[in-house]
């Protein structure tokens, strides 16, 4: 919880903390810079200084959403939901090639030569079932997303490139895919190059206490390269029988929430947002909240860029609407009117400005964003 204390409040409304203290010490009461002001008292002193400040409608719509993203749906709206694949691991092990890769391979022959432009999420079909998969566009923002609570993966692929082994950044990968205590599957990747150690690797492996199940442990190990497709049939399959093995659910008929994976400015279309749905429907025409922008839902695009209507749960889309960019790791929800999402855009951008100013100098390193 955001302490509101004078300092916060002076910074989050822009106006002196002397004015806030004077405005107590004219009702008696002492209040020093660091003291904690009630809800109530921070509303009022705002007003007086001329700022209309909403904490505590925000703050309690803010509780509701968190509520209903972890409250479970009634056992008899839940229908079965295609798994959430992320890729995660060191940077140029392969992670975007493997995933182009794979949805290249996916697209009508004819298609496939089109793809030029890199997206961020997509789906394809196996043995008529829908897989979604994510490109993370960095291991930072799937730590954000897990410290926001987000936990939007089900499998994790982490792709370790068989010429470099287990890097730092595979290392982090590894402790993130076992704090997200998710299923994870190796792709040992460029096993093109010419004279790569494999056995390395699984030593490596082995030593960060993921026996694999070549030698007798519980990871899949398999072998990949983005650049010829080698064993990405037994990857999909592996990620599939994986997938079997749990029974991922969610209820479609409700007001969707979800995160958003990437954002941008499009020239033509305004703010684009890849948003991924986790329950319920998106439709355009819903009123979003996403982190601290806003806006109605103004067209729908999938994975192809085709124009849609709607989208259901696990199913990545690109949207335009959104007032500002938002950043990558938020959540988004589809709130009752689009003044009710302007309302908590709002306040979270004025406790967020407090914050990020209260804590200036602090590195923000990853491993705090993890701890956090
Ligand atoms: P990312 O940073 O993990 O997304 O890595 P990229 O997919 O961008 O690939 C980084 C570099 O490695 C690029 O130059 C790719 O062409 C190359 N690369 C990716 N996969 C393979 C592979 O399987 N074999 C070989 N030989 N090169 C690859
Ligand atoms: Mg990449």
């Amino acid at each position: 919880e955001f302490p509101i204390t004078v300092r916060n409040l002076s910074e989050a409304i822009g106006r002196p903390a002397k004015s806030i203290m004077g405005y107590f010490f004219q009702d008696g009461k002492m209040v020093t810079i660091n003291d904690e002001l009630g809800e109530e008292d921070a509303l009022e002193v705002a007003m007086e200084l001329g700022v209309d400040l909403e904490i505590k409608r925000g703050r309690d719509i803010e509780a509701e959403l968190l509520a209903s993203l972890d409250h479970d749906d009634d056992e008899d709206t839940m229908e079965w939901r295609p798994p959430i694949i992320t890729i995660l691991g060191h940077v140029d092990h392969g992670k975007t090639t493997l995933v182009d890769r794979l949805r290249s391979a996916n697209v009508a022959a004819g298609e496939a030569g089109g793809i030029t432009q890199h997206i961020a999420a997509y789906q394809i079909e196996h043995d008529e079932q829908a897989l979604t998969f994510v490109d993370t566009p960095g291991h930072a923002a799937f730590g954000e997303m897990r410290a926001r609570g987000a936990n939007v993966t089900d499998i994790i692929v982490l792709v370790i490139a068989a010429d470099d082994g287990v890097m730092p950044q595979t290392e982090e990968c590894i402790s993130h895919a076992k704090n997200a205590g998710v299923p994870i599957i190796v792709a040992l990747n460029k096993m093109d190059l010419p004279e790569v150690d494999d056995q390395k690797t699984l030593q490596q492996l082995a030593q960060h206490d993921m026996l694999p199940s070549e030698w007798g442990g519980e990871y899949e190990v398999i072998r990949t390269s983005g650049e010829t497709g080698l064993g990405l049939d037994e990857l999909v399959e592996t990620i599939q029988l994986t997938a079997e093995l749990h029974e991922y659910r969610a209820n479609p008929d409700r007001r969707a929430v979800g995160a958003c994976l990437e954002a941008f400015r499009d020239e033509g279309r305004g703010v684009i947002a890849w948003l991924i749905v986790q329950k319920g429907t998106l439709k355009v025409g819903d009123d979003v909240l996403c982190g601290t922008t806003y806006g109605r839902i103004r067209a729908i695009y999938d994975d192809q860029d085709n124009e849609i209507s709607e989208a259901g749960p696990s199913r990545p889309v690109k949207v335009a609407g959104l007032n500002e960019v938002p950043t990558a790791g938020v959540h988004f929800f589809v709130m009752e009117d689009i003044e009710e999402a302007r309302q908590v855009a709002e306040t979270r951008l004025h406790e967020g400005r407090a914050e990020v100013l209260s804590t200036r100098g602090k590195p923000r390193t990853l491993e705090d964003i993890l701890s956090a």
